[in-house]
């Protein structure tokens, strides 16, 4: 067991079941834990539940916010909430500026209001090390819907996977290893290189639009529009799209639901298909994510 956070007080704010596989993780490291929007989970050994956040950010060194964020009005996503956690100006004012506050997706408006009022704040979604782990139950996830919504075997099917990033690959590389015909979608060259050496087909985005009709299975991962309305005319009527990109997905989905194509937005799949690996995959890297922003707090203030 290790105790690389003995003596540092973490506020743990909302969050779905990772939070609750990764509360005892973080104890197991030596962590004392306070809890915000738990009061409708199981009781957690060893969690002092504190009534609000803005009671919580004055007696703790580090606050982390669940992977999700907040919406457009600050509220923090809190699945076991009884009343909705804000996170807004007020409180961001009583943060004091020795306090990294890490989340996974920052909006704008935090953003800034951050960087205005001094306060570190730590985006996670950009984390590579977190992201390609996180790919593992996502890709496995995808798998799954596209398994539940076909009426085909994923072995041996037309399987595309457009956006050869961290998730693409994980995608790619599972589909691959249960049989199916693999196509790789992606634009840089090394990437294209890359599939071929793995076996896929490798198909640059620029000649999509002539390739696409052999799909029967899509799985989206660019964060961008690719599949429009020029390219879903290309798409046959019974392929199935999982688009895995960030909301609102790559995917013109009221145009695919016009032309009869089933085409599903499915974000947050490591939270909902595996909640118990995904928070072990946050308990793996937050340790080491903490002590290095409260380290470089402190040389800031020394310095
Ligand atoms: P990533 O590593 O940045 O991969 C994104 C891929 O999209 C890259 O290969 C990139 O290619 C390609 N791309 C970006 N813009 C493009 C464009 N305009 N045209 C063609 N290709 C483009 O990101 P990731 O970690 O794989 O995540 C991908 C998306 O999935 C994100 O939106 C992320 O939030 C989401 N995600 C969702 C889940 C879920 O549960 N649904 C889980 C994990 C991630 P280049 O390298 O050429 O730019």
């Amino acid at each position: 067991m290790s105790a690389g956070l003995k003596g540092i007080r973490v506020a743990v704010i909302g969050g779905d079941e990772r939070e609750l596989y990764l509360i005892p993780e973080l104890q197991k490291q030596g962590a004392y834990i306070v809890g915000v929007g738990f009061e409708k989970a199981s009781p957690i050994s060893g969690l002092t539940l504190v009534p609000s956040l803005h009671d919580a950010v004055g007696q703790v060194d580090v606050l982390l916010f669940p992977m999700f964020g907040t919406d457009e009005r600050g509220v923090v996503k809190a699945k076991y909430s009884g009343s909705p956690i804000v996170l807004n100006k007020e409180v961001l004012q009583a943060i004091p500026t020795r306090v990294p506050l890490i989340i996974g997706f920052a909006r704008p408006a935090l953003k800034s209001a951050t960087e205005k009022m001094g306060i570190q704040l730590v985006e996670t979604i950009y984390l590579d090390e977190l992201a390609i782990l996180n790919s593992i139950p996502s890709a496995e996830g995808a798998i799954q819907m596209a398994m539940e919504a076909t009426s085909i075997t994923i072995h041996g099917s037309e399987s595309f996977v457009l956006g050869l990033g961290r998730t693409g690959w994980s995608v790619a590389r599972m589909l691959h290893g249960i049989g199916a015909h693999v196509t790789g979608v992606a634009r840089k060259p090394q990437d294209l290189a890359r599939a071929v050496e793995m076996g896929l087909r490798a198909v640059h985005f620029s000649d999509l639009e002539e390739e696409i009709g052999r799909a029967e299975i899509i799985f989206n991962t660019v964060p961008h529009l690719i599949l429009d309305r020029v390219m879903l005319e290309k798409v046959a009527r019974d392929t199935v799209i999982v688009d895995l990109a960030s909301i609102p997905g790559g995917t013109d989905f009221e145009f695919a639901q016009l032309l009869g194509i089933k085409a599903i937005l499915a974000p947050g799949l490591p939270g909902i298909v595996a909640p118990k690996s995904a928070g072990r995959i946050l308990a793996q890297i937050y340790p080491q994510l903490i002590l290095r922003h409260l380290t470089t707090m402190i040389a800031n203030v020394q310095s």
